[in-house]
């Protein structure tokens, strides 16, 4: 798969039953949203869909090199620490477009992409760290 924003082949990580997938270009990091669940949940974060985020519809971000179809650029984080994630609603794939260098292997992105999202649901850091 190439990378939704240089056009480069993507590497893949994969862990048992898990694939994510790396530009070593930008840095960027693919992921399937059911994978993404599942690790946010096993860190003790809510899924993406409790995570929220606002939709930003005015920024163009690309297209999803698997459907040719527009991504959905999400939001999150606060004032001085903003994020935010690029989805395709036709295949469900997320796109983190921050630069991820420093993953290596499946662990390290993993390990990434939990810090990406605590810091994208700041707002619910309150009820997330009860848990
Ligand atoms: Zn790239
Ligand atoms: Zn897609």
């Amino acid at each position: 798969m190439e990378c939704p924003s240089c056009g480069v082949d993507m590497v893949d990580f994969k862990s048992d039953d898990q694939t994510l997938r790396k530009c070593g270009d930008c840095g960027g990091l693919w992921v399937d949203v059911s994978d993404l669940n599942r690790m946010l949940l096993h860190h003790n974060l809510p899924g993406l869909e409790s995570i929220g985020g606002k939709v930003d519809t005015d920024s163009l971000s690309g297209q999803c090199p698997d459907c040719q179809v527009e991504f959905v650029r999400v939001s999150g984080g606060d004032k001085s620490n903003p994020v935010s994630y690029e989805t395709c609603e036709s295949c469900g794939g997320i796109f983190l477009e921050s630069d991820f260098q420093d993953a290596s292997d499946f662990a390290s992105a993993e390990k990434e992409i939990v810090a990406f999202f605590s810091t994208f649901s700041t707002k619910l850091k309150k009820k997330v760290s009860a848990g």
